[in-house]
């Protein structure tokens, strides 16, 4: 199969959809694969690499599309993307379909195939390709949510760990998924007072049993959200309900009860965001205050670490990825259950429900 690598284009995205081993892995088995010129960079891959590894440097984005059988890739395309894929070209990609009706629209228009990353499921329900993504955003929002405590950044000036005689702050996080869990450990081991809420019994006792004493477990519901936002220092949203839009589990309403200099992260941003205030935005521009509440929702947070990310990602994707290759859509989705999970937008159609759902369009 000929497979295309274009570059991200997605301001800020610096990952990139496939590392020189994933592509030696492919051409080792006879796979012709077409990588634009400089798509690595970013993420520490020289062109030279990909080369060694057996790829063909292209040197525009039209080209990759135009001849590549699938893409693969990371971020959704963009508006300049959108004419570019072509019918049963197939995109295996994150989409997020669910917070963008244009995107949902144009897919449906090119009548390519689309594989989500984040609708691709295990029989036990978990998401293998949202995985390590979620984990260096639950990571990151406990690193970019204490940066902006700092007071020269309009935060409330509290140092998440406090100092010796000093008490620590507090952080509130929605969601105990993998988000959750991994923000819970990092703010738990710099020392702050950690309260993770979720309405699944299960993951309530997976963090009582596996976190350290500064992490609380508590049931989510909007009683227990409006007590704990008006001591809270740091509050973030990680909470999924797959393929659909994330619930509103704070409203605009509430941000008057939250003390001002409050940090809010939602990294539920990609699927609508958890919060009702909360608009994407970008790492040039990654905050925005309203009724003295400081919103971080930056829908791509990875990007920002490409490094860790690009190699978190095309650990979970290459398997996937050679047997699209070795066996066509059509095939490998027949024998791979998860895979045909991730099956959103086939030849014009929408074929996954939440998503004809989220915009009242034909299933
Ligand atoms: P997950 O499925 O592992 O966890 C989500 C948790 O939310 C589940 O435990 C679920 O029970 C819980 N939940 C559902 N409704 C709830 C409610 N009302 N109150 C409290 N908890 C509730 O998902 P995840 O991998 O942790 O991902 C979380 C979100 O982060 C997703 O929307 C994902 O797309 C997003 N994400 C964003 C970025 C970014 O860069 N912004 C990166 C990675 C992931």
């Amino acid at each position: 199969m000929k497979i295309g690598v274009p570059i991200e284009i997605k301001n800020n995205e610096n990952r990139v959809g496939m590392t020189p081993s994933g592509v030696f892995e492919l051409t080792k088995r006879n796979h012709a694969v077409y990588v634009q010129k400089n798509a690595g960079f970013n993420s520490g891959f020289l062109d030279e690499d990909y080369q060694n590894a057996g790829a063909i440097i292209l040197d525009t984005i039209e080209e990759i599309y135009d001849v590549a059988e699938m893409i693969v890739k990371v971020k959704e395309p963009i508006e300049q993307e959108y004419s570019l894929i072509k019918e049963d070209q197939v995109v295996f990609t994150y989409f997020h379909f669910a917070s963008s009706e244009l995107l949902t629209k144009a897919m449906i228009d090119s009548k390519a195939v689309c594989i989500a990353y984040e609708t691709v499921e295990d029989a036990d329900g978990t998401l293998p390709l949202l995985i390590p993504m979620s984990e260096v955003a639950g990571r990151m929002s406990i690193q970019q949510g204490a940066k902006y405590l700092e007071k020269p950044i309009q935060g409330r000036g509290i140092l998440l760990g406090g100092i010796p005689g000093v008490p620590p702050a507090k952080v509130l996080i929605l969601g105990a998924g993998v988000v959750g869990v991994q923000a819970a450990r990092m703010a738990a081991g710099l020392g702050a007072n950690v309260f993770i809420l979720d309405i699944n019994m299960k993951a309530l006792r997976r963090v009582s049993e596996t976190m350290p004493n500064n992490v609380i477990s508590e049931f989510s519901s909007e009683y227990n959200i409006r007590k704990h936002i008006k001591d809270s220092d740091l509050i973030i949203g990680g909470v999924l309900i797959k393929g659909a839009k994330a619930p509103k589990l704070i409203t605009k309403d509430m941000l008057k009860d939250m003390r001002p200099g409050t940090v809010m992260v939602d990294v539920a941003v990609d699927q609508g965001g958890c919060f009702e205030t909360t608009k994407p935005t970008t790492h040039q521009d990654p905050t925005y205050i309203i009724d003295e509440v400081v919103h971080y929702s930056v829908a791509n947070m990875p990007g920002a670490v490409p490094y860790t990310s690009t190699m978190g990602l095309t650990n979970v994707t290459l398997p996937y990825v050679i047997k699209l290759a070795n066996e066509g859509w059509k095939k490998a989705c027949d024998t791979t259950p998860s895979l045909a999970k991730g099956l959103n937008i086939v030849n014009g159609k929408i074929v996954y429900k939440e998503i004809a759902e989220a915009f009242d369009l034909e299933f």
